[in-house]
């Protein structure tokens, strides 16, 4: 079967969704792939770059679509995008079936096959080499320090210098998940001092391994809600909650917020009379803001500066590391693909007894699959 690879059409997307090391990977599985012209461009992945790898290029958008058993990409497609496929096709990549009840339907109708690797069921080990929510959400947490760093006016480590001496940077990341946790290793390993609080208690020890210091919330409320992730809090551990983090925004110089519960809009965990109390030149960066903002001054999109602090809410930060993030992405696809093509010879096999696939698998042969069953406990 032949792996289409269409250029995202998202305004500002730089990723794409195969890059040409996984390219051959694929040819090997028995694969054909055909990447469209300047897909890759943004990433710094020319046309020849796929062709050396043995990828052929589809001159146009409608070429790359008829010509594909199989469609990877990176944004959901719009519905000019769907209008291009052809039933008995296979589309892989974020679809958000919550989220996208309109898309749903128009792709069932197409009578195509979906597999949205945001369905994914995240708790199966077997799955976490195709976990691409997790590869996305490191290389934002990386970028993030990145972007606080670039706006921050100062070293991030302590230094002695014959200048004299200047204090390494204190950063507070809030929520230590999967982002959370990849921007403690970063601001760590800058130099900086860094503090992490988050709702549920378990993540305390990987904060400390990443070399932070795990900050608790003085009241006594456990933040698991399920399969990994948070819960909305009670009345009293917000205050108290909230009392924490206006202490820390008065003493540090940096604040990454990462905090989100599935389904519920961001917490707001960042006043803005957190953010007044804040040292001049200090910078938030709000990972949330797509989902709100956990800050109460987060544009979302766009870096601001109130009262004398940067605040950056920018909503593509994976894009913005667009190699690094389109070849995680791509080794997702191809674990995924491996899953998918068990007998090597090109051609994939949706198996709906295996429950990573039947996870992912929100539309099949034109029927609506998801939400999957859950997964009976082994
Ligand atoms: P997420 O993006 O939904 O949330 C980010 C973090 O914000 C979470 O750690 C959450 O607890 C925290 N948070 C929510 N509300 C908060 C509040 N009011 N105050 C402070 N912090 C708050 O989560 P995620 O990073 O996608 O994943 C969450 C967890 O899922 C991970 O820590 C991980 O252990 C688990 N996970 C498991 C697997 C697996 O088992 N294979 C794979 C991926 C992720």
């Amino acid at each position: 079967q032949r792996i289409g690879v269409p250029r995202e059409i998202f305004p500002g997307e730089k990723r794409v969704a195969t890059v040409p090391d996984v390219v051959a990977k694929l040819i090997k599985l028995g694969f054909q792939v055909v990447v469209q012209s300047g897909a890759g461009d943004l990433a710094n992945l020319s046309d020849d770059d796929y062709r050396a790898a043995g990828a052929s290029i589809a001159s146009t958008t409608a070429d790359l679509w008829n010509g594909s058993d199989i469609v990877f990409k990176v944004r959901p497609p719009t519905s000019d995008e769907v209008a291009l496929m052809h039933a008995g096709q296979t589309l892989i990549g974020f679809v958000w079936p919550a989220q996208s009840p309109d898309l749903m339907q128009q792709l069932a109708a197409s009578k195509v096959t979906v597999l949205a690797i945001d369905a994914l069921p995240r708790t199966l080990s077997r799955a976490q080499k195709m976990d691409a929510l997790t590869s996305m959400a490191g290389v934002s947490g990386y970028r993030a320090v990145v972007e606080a760093a670039n706006a921050f006016g100062r070293f991030f480590n302590g230094q002695i210098t014959a200048a004299g001496k200047v204090p390494p940077a204190k950063v507070f990341i809030a929520g230590a998940g999967v982002a959370g946790l990849a921007a403690i290793g970063a601001a760590a390993s800058l130099g900086a001092i860094v503090r992490a609080n988050d709702t549920r208690a378990e993540v305390a020890d990987q904060v400390v391994s990443l070399g932070g210091e795990f900050v608790k919330v003085d009241y006594e409320e456990e933040g698991s809600g399920g399969g990994g992730y948070a819960k909305v809090m009670s009345e009293g551990f917000q205050a108290a909650q909230r009392e924490m983090y206006a202490k820390q925004a008065r003493e540090v110089d940096i604040i990454i917020t990462t905090a989100l519960i599935p389904g519920k809009p961001a917490p707001k965990l960042i006043t803005a009379e957190m953010v007044r109390s804040m040292k001049p030149g200090s910078v938030i960066v709000d990972m949330a803001a797509e989902q709100g903002g956990n800050c109460e001054l987060t544009v979302p999109g766009e870096a601001v500066v109130r009262h004398g602090v940067t605040i950056v809410g920018y909503t593509d930060l994976a894009s913005r590391m667009a190699l690094q993030s389109s070849t995680l992405y791509a080794t997702n696809l191809f674990r995924l693909s491996e899953e998918l093509c068990k007998t090597k010879d090109g051609v994939i096999n949706v198996n709906m007894a295996d429950d990573a696939i039947r996870g992912l698998t929100v539309i099949k042969d034109g029927e609506i699959t998801w939400p999957a069953p859950p997964i009976a406990a082994a």
